[in-house]
C-alpha cells in the first residue's frame, strides 16, 4: 500500500489557539518526492491534553493547504514595469538591504517599519523583534495581534500587573457557571467547547451575545444584548450583587484594589438603566444574576466580541471586576478568561519585541533594557527607550510620509486591516513594500515590491504557545517547496546580509533561539526556564507556564493566582472602570443597521491564506460572499432569501447574497470577516487603551442590487 505510513510524530496545530495536539504520519524515503517523504496524513492526538483526540476540519487539512500551486517557491521582485518576477537569493537579500538602508538613510531609521504575526513561532517572532530592533534600528514594529488580543493584553496588564490568562482549559470542565462574552466558540474554538460539553457538573452557560450563535443555541439563557452593551451589562450585575451582599468580602480585602469606589461608580447601573442600554428586559437581567448567584464555581469567558470594541479594555475589565468581587479566580472551575485568537497570539504577546520588550518587559523601564542587554549580548543603547507606534499609528504614519518602508511577515493586512480601503492607498505610498509568506496570492503580496517566500506549519520547527500558556512543539515533517526557507532562516540570512549577524550569534537554530527565550523568561511571570528542551515538551505533551527552574509536575494543569497574589507591586488586583461611551457610528439616518463581523465558520481561518486553498475546507463554506438578515428587516425591504444585495457604509458598497435567519437580530446585519469584502465597510475606529480595531459595530444599510 503506496500511502501506509512508516512512522507517526506529533506536533501542535497552527492555525487556532486552542492548541490542539496532531499525529503526524511520515513515509520513508527522499524527503518531499511526490509519492514518498515526509507527512502524509493527520489524525489528532489521543493522549494530548488539550485536544484529547478531537480537531476541528482546519486541523484534520493542515497538510493539504501547503500543497497549493500558489506556494511562493522564490523570491519575487518587482522590475521596472511593475511585475514580480523571480529572482534568487541573492538578488532578494541585496534589494531588502540595500533599498532598506537607502529608505533610512534618507529619511531616519524611524521610517522603516514591521508588521508580524501570531502564526510564526515564538523563536522567530523574538528573532525577528531582535534583528528589527537591536541590528537594523528599527523602532517601529507591531503584530497582528493589535487585531486580536491587545485589548486583553492592556486589560490584564492593568488589573492584574501582568498579561496573564489566568485558566487552564480544565476550567471548561470544572465550572458551574459559564459566562460567554462576545464568543462564539462552537465556530472559533470547537475543541473548547468539546471540553465545554464533557462538564458534567450540568453548568449554566450564559451567552452574551446581540446574535444567535451556535454557543447561544446550546446555552441555558442566551442574552441577545445590543451590541457593544456588555460593558453596562457588567457594571449593573455588579451593582446588583453589591447590592444584595453577594460579595466576597475577604477575598476583595485581601487581593484587591480600589473595590470601595468601583461598588459607588456601579450604583450608577441600576438594571433600569441596564435594561434601556441592553435592551434585555429587567426580569432578564435578574434571572440571569440569580442563576449566576445560584451556583459557586463561576467562570466568565470572552473573546473578540469583547476585544475589537471601541471600549474593549474597560469592557474586558468590568469582566474582571465581577470576577474579582465574586472571589471567582485562582480556583478550578473560575477566571476571567480570554481565549487567545491565534496559535501562537500568547508568544507574540510575550516574547515578538514589537510594542512591549521581549519576555513581557517595558522598553521604558531602565532595569527590564539591562536584563534584556546582558542576556542577549546587544549593547544597552541599541534597546530603544520608548514604546513604538502600533499598528493603527504605523498606517497612519505610511499616510504621513512618516513611514516609507514597510516588511510584512505572516499576515495580510490588505484584507483583514479596519476600512481597508484605506490601506490600499497606504500601501500605495510606500518606497518599499516587503511581504514574507507562504503564497505569493495575497492581497498583500500582489501590490508588493518584494515577496520572500516563506515555509509553513509543518515546514520548520519552533513552539507555539496557545491559550492555557501551554508551549507546544512544531516540528518539520515536510520539506518546504522549491527556494522557500523558515522564516527563521530569512531572518539570519537578512540579519548577515544586514551586517549585524554577529550581534545575533548566539541565534544559531530555532533550539538554540528556546534556549535564550528561557533565559529571557526566567523570574518574569510567564517563566520556562525548567523546560529542559524540545524533547522535554515533546514528551511532556506542551508544558504550560509558570513552569520555572525549579520545576514541578510538568503534568499538572496549572491555572494562575491560586495563592491569591497578583503582580503588581502590592500584590492586589485592581479594580478599573469609567462610563461606557457610545457606539462611534450608531446605525440611524441613511445607514440603519448596524453590521456586525466575524468567524463565518469552523472550516475557515483569517483571511483564508490558508483555508481557500483546501478543497474540503472550501466545501464546507459558501464561495460567495452572504450576508445574514433578520426575517423582519427582509420583510420590510422586500428582500428575499438568497437575494442579490448591496450592503454599503460611509467606506464602500459590496455585494453579497442574502442570508435570512433569525441569527441576527432585527436591526443588524453579520457578515463573516474571511470576505476581503467585508473590510471594505468597516469603520477605523480604535480602543484608546489597546489601539485595538473596533471591526464588531459600523452603521450600513442594505440595498436590493
Ligand atoms: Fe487546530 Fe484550533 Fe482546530 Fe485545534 S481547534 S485543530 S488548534 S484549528
Amino acid at each position: 500500500v503506496v500511502n501506509k505510513p512508516d512512522r507517526t510524530t506529533t506536533a501542535v496545530c497552527g492555525y487556532c489557539s486552542t492548541g490542539c495536539g496532531l499525529n503526524v504520519h511520515l513515509k520513508d524515503g527522499p524527503d518531499g518526492e511526490p509519492g514518498g517523504g515526509g507527512a502524509i496524513g493527520l489524525t489528532p492526538t489521543t493522549d494530548y491534553p488539550v485536544n484529547l483526540g478531537m480537531a476541528c476540519p482546519k486541523g484534520w487539512e493542515a497538510l493539504a493547504v501547503l500543497d497549493a500551486p500558489d506556494r511562493a517557491t522564490t523570491p519575487l521582485l518587482k522590475d521596472a514595469s511593475g511585475k514580480l518576477r523571480p529572482v534568487d537569493w541573492n538578488v532578494a537579500l541585496d534589494a531588502f538591504c540595500d533599498r532598506m538602508k537607502a529608505v533610512q538613510r534618507k529619511h531616519g531609521p524611524e521610517s522603516v517599519a514591521f508588521l508580524s504575526t501570531g502564526q510564526i513561532p515564538t523563536e522567530e517572532m523574538a528573532l525577528l523583534g531582535s534583528l528589527t530592533k537591536f541590528g537594523m534600528g528599527v523602532v517601529h514594529g507591531d503584530g497582528n495581534t493589535r487585531q486580536c488580543m491587545a485589548t486583553a493584553v492592556v486589560a490584564y496588564k492593568q488589573s492584574f500587573g501582568f498579561d496573564a490568562p489566568p485558566y487552564t482549559y480544565q476550567d471548561f470542565e470544572e465550572s458551574d457557571c459559564l459566562i460567554f462574552v462576545g464568543a462564539n466558540l462552537c465556530l472559533a474554538h470547537p475543541i473548547m467547547w468539546e471540553r465545554v460539553m464533557r462538564n458534567k457538573r450540568r453548568p449554566e452557560i450564559l451567552v452574551l451575545d446581540p446574535r444567535a450563535t451556535e454557543t447561544a443555541m446550546n446555552a441555558t439563557l442566551h442574552l441577545p444584548a445590543k451590541p457593544k452593551s456588555d460593558q453596562s451589562f457588567f457594571y449593573g450585575l455588579a451593582n446588583y450583587f453589591v447590592q444584595n451582599g453577594w460579595v466576597d468580602r475577604e477575598f476583595v480585602s485581601q487581593h484587591t484594589a480600589g473595590f470601595e469606589e468601583y461598588a459607588k461608580f456601579v450604583e450608577a447601573f441600576p438594571f433600569e438603566r441596564v435594561s434601556r442600554d441592553t435592551g434585555l428586559p429587567v426580569e432578564t437581567l435578574v434571572d440571569a444574576a440569580l442563576r449566576i448567584r445560584s451556583r459557586e464555581r463561576i467562570s466568565c469567558w470572552w473573546t473578540m466580541g469583547v476585544n475589537q470594541s471601541h471600549q474593549g479594555v474597560r469592557t474586558a475589565q468590568a469582566i474582571i471586576n465581577f470576577q474579582l468581587l465574586t472571589g471567582n479566580l485562582g480556583k478550578p472551575g473560575t477566571g476571567a478568561n480570554s481565549i487567545t485568537g491565534q496559535c501562537n497570539a500568547m508568544g507574540s504577546r510575550l516574547f515578538s519585541n514589537t510594542t512591549g520588550l521581549l519576555g513581557g518587559r517595558d522598553f521604558k523601564k531602565p532595569e527590564h533594557r539591562a536584563e534584556v542587554a546582558e542576556l542577549l549580548e546587544v549593547p544597552e543603547h541599541s534597546i530603544q527607550t520608548e514604546d513604538g507606534l502600533a499598528y493603527p499609528e504605523i498606517i497612519e504614519g505610511v499616510l504621513k510620509g512618516k513611514i516609507r518602508g514597510l516588511w510584512v511577515i505572516a499576515t495580510n493586512p490588505a484584507h483583514s486591516w479596519i476600512n481597508r480601503n484605506q490601506l490600499d492607498d497606504v500601501l500605495s505610498r510606500l518606497d518599499f513594500l516587503v511581504v514574507q509568506d507562504m503564497y505569493h496570492s495575497t492581497e498583500t503580496a500582489q501590490v508588493a515590491d518584494l515577496v520572500l517566500p516563506a515555509a509553513g506549519w509543518g515546514e520548520k520547527e519552533g513552539t507555539f504557545i496557545n491559550s492555557e500558556r501551554r508551549i507546544g512543539l512544531l516540528k518539520k515533517v515536510r520539506r518546504a517547496p522549491g527556494q522557500a526557507l523558515a522564516d527563521f532562516s530569512i531572518f539570519q540570512a537578512i540579519a548577515d546580509r544586514w551586517g549585524c549577524g554577529a550581534l545575533l550569534q548566539q541565534w544559531t537554530d530555532p533550539e538554540a533561539a528556546f534556549q535564550i527565550l528561557k533565559r529571557l523568561s526566567a523570574g518574569t511571570p510567564c517563566d520556562f526556564s525548567g523546560v529542559r528542551d524540545y524533547r522535554h515538551l515533546d514528551e511532556a505533551g506542551g508544558v504550560q507556564w509558570p513552569f520555572p527552574a525549579e520545576g514541578g509536575d510538568e503534568a499538572a494543569e496549572r491555572r494562575l493566582f491560586a495563592d491569591g497574589q497578583f503582580y503588581h507591586r502590592d500584590g492586589k488586583a485592581k479594580f478599573l472602570f469609567e462610563e461606557p461611551r457610545p457606539l462611534p457610528e450608531p446605525a440611524g439616518g441613511k445607514y440603519p443597521f448596524t453590521l456586525l463581523t466575524g468567524r463565518g465558520s469552523a472550516s475557515q481561518w483569517h483571511t483564508q491564506t490558508r483555508t481557500a486553498k483546501s478543497a474540503v475546507l472550501r466545501k464546507l463554506y459558501p464561495e460567495a460572499v452572504y450576508v445574514e438578515v433578520n426575517p423582519r428587516d427582509a420583510r420590510r425591504l422586500k428582500v428575499a432569501p438568497e437575494q442579490a444585495v448591496r450592503v454599503e457604509s460611509q467606506r464602500g458598497s459590496i455585494r453579497a447574497k442574502a442570508f435570512v435567519t433569525n441569527g441576527v437580530p432585527e436591526g443588524c446585519l453579520f457578515l463573516p470577516m474571511h470576505y476581503p469584502e467585508t473590510n471594505q465597510l468597516t469603520d477605523g475606529q480604535f480602543d484608546p487603551y489597546s489601539r485595538q480595531p473596533a471591526y464588531k459595530a459600523c452603521a450600513v444599510r442594505l440595498l436590493a442590487d
